[in-house]
């Protein structure tokens, strides 16, 4: 996909001179074509040409108000007057990527290179990033935005990104991130998990600041380690499952506790899911343990898992090898599952490209997957099936689903996972959020 080849349609020039800005020679670059100059139109409409859905037969789709409005043969019926349309080159299309674990406000994506310092482990990590990040302006509108056109450069379209809460910050980079968010018009969906980086019981003040933070419209509530950052995981799960009760808000607790210790505490979870009404809001981040404990008692906490409608999101991390969570057990026992990029070039680590579909690749690699089935599935928990990160049940390239797509040139799925090709096209809620340049 590229709209700066000489055969570019008067249509074409049409979409891009509503959503885009074009270079005086006709091309066109990725910060030129940045979305928060592309109006203030909440949602788009847009007929993409000749794509084809999940590697299927070629299809034009077209978006109206921000929703697929229809999927017919190429060719067949979608030739309208005046709606701006692009040539998908008979390119794979796949519904946007949704990363359902990010951290938007804590990189140094753009600043030059961060020498990684400060003590080993959780405690360690989080301390240094306390005593470094202000020199660094984290966390800052500008950075976070630099941030979020990476991840919609790779296809992302919707993130659950947890943002620090704490006494130091207070509310600001939440405030930071909306700020950042809101810059592209609704076409990018970023939900925020108010998080205590710091501890939560150890920092007495940081529950209130929680509480404050849902009570102002922050979508989920979020937690650490409750048994070995606060040391009281009663405490902790009590004091967050309480505040989510009552406001009906989610739960996404970051638990890096293994086995017995981490299973414990789902447990706990559990409980209070049924005591405060909470099924369906309420997610596992990490959540190592699961695949830590045996057989058996991995099959009844899913069971139960499943029937509270909880979830889990993973990271994929390599040094887990091939214990990452089991797919298809989640699958059994109806926990959904999403993948996330976790935090990226920042004060952590500095791995970390933005690509959900890296992170697919890592979870498929690792856990050795290699059938189409198989693959196929793993995307569809980056994009599709990873949705219910976003509150989506309705998220893919299907007529009355958000009009949120992405191109590639790859013959299928499964070849689009396994090769990581670039995405050539992002499109959110009709709105052409990314066009690769220089084809
Ligand atoms: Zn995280």
């Amino acid at each position: 996909m590229h709209t700066c080849a000489d055969e570019r349609s008067a249509e074409a020039e049409r979409a891009e001179a509503e959503q885009g800005e074009l270079c005086d020679d006709g091309s066109m670059t990725p910060a030129q074509h940045s979305p928060h100059t592309a109006g203030a139109a909440q949602s788009g409409t847009l007929l993409i040409r000749n794509v084809r859905p999940w590697g299927g037969g070629a299809r034009d789709i077209l978006i109206e108000d921000g929703r697929i409005a229809s999927l017919t043969p190429v060719g067949e019926g979608s030739a309208r007057v005046s709606v701006p349309e692009i040539d998908g080159r008979g390119l794979l299309a796949v519904p946007g990527l949704v990363n359902a674990h990010a951290h938007v406000d804590k990189s140094w994506w753009g600043l030059p290179w961060e020498s990684f310092g400060g003590e080993p482990g959780t405690d360690g990590r989080i301390r240094h990033e306390r005593a470094e990040r202000d020199r660094l302006g984290i966390p800052g509108a500008d950075i976070t935005r630099t941030v979020l056109e990476r991840m919609v450069a790779s296809g992302t379209t919707a993130i659950r990104s947890h943002v620090d809460v704490d006494l130091g910050l207070g509310q600001r980079g939440i405030e930071t991130v909306r700020e950042a968010a809101a810059g592209f018009g609704g076409a990018l969906e970023v939900q925020i998990v108010a998080f205590p980086q710091d501890g939560v019981l150890r920092r007495p003040g940081v529950m209130s600041l929680l509480r404050d933070a849902v009570q102002a419209g922050t979508e989920s509530i979020g937690g650490l380690d409750p048994a070995t950052i606060d040391r009281d995981p009663v405490g902790q799960i009590d004091g967050i499952m309480e505040i989510a009760g009552e406001f009906s808000a989610g739960v996404d607790v970051h638990l890096h506790d293994p086995a017995d210790l981490g299973v414990f505490q789902i447990e706990l979870m559990c409980e209070r899911v049924e005591r405060h009404g909470l099924q369906g809001l309420v997610n596992i981040a990490h959540g190592f343990a699961v695949a830590q404990v045996d057989a058996a008692r991995r099959r009844d906490l899913l069971a139960r898992m499943g029937e509270l409608g909880m979830s889990m999101t993973t990271v994929a991390p390599p040094r887990l090898g091939a214990q990452q969570l089991p797919m298809r057990e989640l699958e059994k026992a109806g926990v959904r599952l999403g993948l996330g990029t976790d935090g990226i070039r920042d004060l952590w680590s500095p791995y970390g490209t933005g690509d959900v579909m890296g992170i697919a690749w890592q979870f498929a690699r690792a856990g050795g997957w290699v059938r189409d089935e198989d693959l196929t599935q793993v995307v569809r928990l980056a994009s599709s099936d990873g949705a219910w990160a976003v509150g989506r049940d309705d998220h893919d390239l299907v007529v009355g689903g958000r009009g949120d797509v992405v191109l590639v040139d790859a013959e299928n799925p499964m070849d689009l996972l396994v090769r990581g090709p670039q995405r050539e096209l992002v499109v959110g809620a009709g709105r052409i959020l990314h066009q690769r340049d220089g084809r």
